[in-house]
């Protein structure tokens, strides 16, 4: 199980308040949990008109997606966030 931190955080702990999405990442140049912007892969539905949500509009990526942090601009992978 996840350890649960109090979001009010008192700066003592170091453990890694992400338990979702970002679960276990930080940034590995300035340590920020987030967020981050991450290149997915999404199927929409392409008409000659333009594009619209796919029946299956699941938003996916990897450890080896693009993914820049959002506060100092560090460019990576998702998989360089995995910072212990
Ligand atoms: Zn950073």
């Amino acid at each position: 199980m996840a350890n649960r931190v109090d979001a009010s955080g008192t700066g003592e702990s170091r453990v890694n308040p992400n338990v979702n999405c970002l679960y276990g990442k930080r940034c590995p140049k300035c340590g920020s949990y987030g967020p981050f912007e991450v290149e997915v892969f999404m199927r929409v539905l392409l008409s000659d008109d333009g594009s619209s949500d796919a029946e299956d509009g699941t938003i996916d990526y990897s450890d080896d997606s693009a993914a820049v942090c959002f506060d100092c601009k560090y460019e990576g992978k998702v998989g360089d966030f995995n910072v212990p």
